[in-house]
């Protein structure tokens, strides 16, 4: 076999060049089959996601199917810059009985209600080894973005997002830094569609004890890919960077792109463009850049609809047991469920829940529409 341009063929239609390392380990098939003729990324194919292992089926033909289906209502967005009935605003009573102090950037405070906590006593269930169980010890805080009650991320000022940035670092390192505390993640849910409770703009940090089950399996992924040397995500970074089409925007420290196996219609990834495996190992500038393109990926997002847009977005960031696990590299996932409007959102149901994860739009469409939205 000439290692140079060897085909190879895994007798369901796709077929993997070798021609170059990278397409090879990334984009096995990324070679259209002569046969398809109109190109395999135009018709039903399916995508490995590198960073779970996982496969996922793309149908762009469905796009121009009619949807009869459920649609959102416009929830009218007007807030004000202070609400007396929000115990996220500055002052005000929490349900819980704790006062929200009258705090004038970002603020973080213990969730009232939270799904961990650390004094839990400790025990392990095993029944003839099919019903297992474990104690898990944890901390969950909740972090005001900002004191004012109407301004997204992508609302706040550079300055105001850097300041969150911090808080994220200063949070992952007072965290990691318990004994105990196996994993650290900073997370926020946006919008009612994405399940948050209160439209202050927050975000959540659940620390516990191990590791939960998506950073997990990225770990798997990334580590059997350090072990023949370099980092998942760096050389992921350099193929995308080179074919350019899925790439949202960047700066000089970070990228944002539209991931080639995404499964949400508008779903991005952010990512430094050095190697980094946490927040704190970002230096002043990095921080910088990160602030400002969160604050472009954001706008983009909001403006794509023309409303405040829904998402789930958390940070990935190495594990925090002591090893030093220097495979993970640093990065942000945006999952927002809006599909081809305001009011049309993604459903992960029937062949989805029971089979495996299916998108309509492809990734490069969807970086192609985010890519020409301004974001200044
Ligand atoms: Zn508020
Ligand atoms: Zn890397
Ligand atoms: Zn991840």
């Amino acid at each position: 076999m000439n290692s140079s341009r060897a085909v190879l063929d895994d007798g369901q239609g796709w077929t993997y060049t070798t021609s170059s390392r990278l397409h090879r380990r990334f984009f096995a098939g990324a070679t259209p089959r002569n046969d398809l003729g109109v190109g395999m990324f135009s018709a039903p194919h399916r995508r490995l996601n590198r960073l779970t292992g996982e496969w996922l089926l793309v149908s762009p033909h469905r796009t121009a199917r009619p949807w009869q289906g459920q649609v959102e209502d416009v929830v009218d967005e007007r807030r004000p810059a202070y609400d007396p009935t929000c115990y996220l605003c500055p002052g005000n009573q929490r349900a819980g009985g704790a006062r929200t102090p009258r705090y004038s950037s970002t603020f973080v405070f213990e969730n009232d209600f939270a799904a961990l906590k650390p004094q839990t006593p400790s025990g392990a269930h095993n029944g003839d080894g099919l019903l297992v169980a474990e104690s898990e010890r944890g901390i969950c805080r909740v972090v005001c973005f900002s004191p004012r009650h109407d301004l997204t991320l992508g609302e706040m000022e550079d300055g105001a997002i850097r300041q969150v940035v911090q808080t994220w670092t200063d949070q992952y390192i007072e965290l990691a830094g318990i004994d105990w505390i196996g994993h650290v993640l900073i997370f926020e849910n946006r919008g009612a569609m994405m399940g948050a409770s209160n439209p202050h703009p927050h975000g959540q940090i659940w620390a516990n004890e191990r590791m939960p089950n998506e950073p997990a399996r990225e770990l798997r992924q990334q580590r059997a890919y350090a072990a023949d040397g370099g980092c998942l995500l760096c050389d992921y970074l350099t193929v995308e960077l080179k074919e350019g089409e899925r790439i949202v925007c960047r700066n000089e420290r970070f990228v944002a792109l539209v991931p080639f196996w995404a499964l949400w219609p508008f779903e991005t990834l952010i990512l430094p463009s050095e190697h980094h495996g946490a927040l704190p190992d970002l230096d002043a500038d990095a921080r910088d850049d990160l602030a400002a393109i969160l604050r472009r990926v954001t706008r983009r997002y909001d403006r794509l609809f023309g409303v405040t847009f829904p998402y789930s977005m958390g940070w990935h960031q190495r594990p925090t047991d002591g090893a030093p696990y220097s495979e993970w590299h640093l990065h942000a996932h945006f999952y927002p469920p809006l599909l081809r409007s305001a009011t049309v959102r993604k459903f992960m149901v029937g062949y989805e829940l029971l089979a495996q994860p299916q998108r309509d739009i492809t990734p490069e469409s969807a970086a192609e529409r985010l890519r020409s939205i301004p974001d200044d």
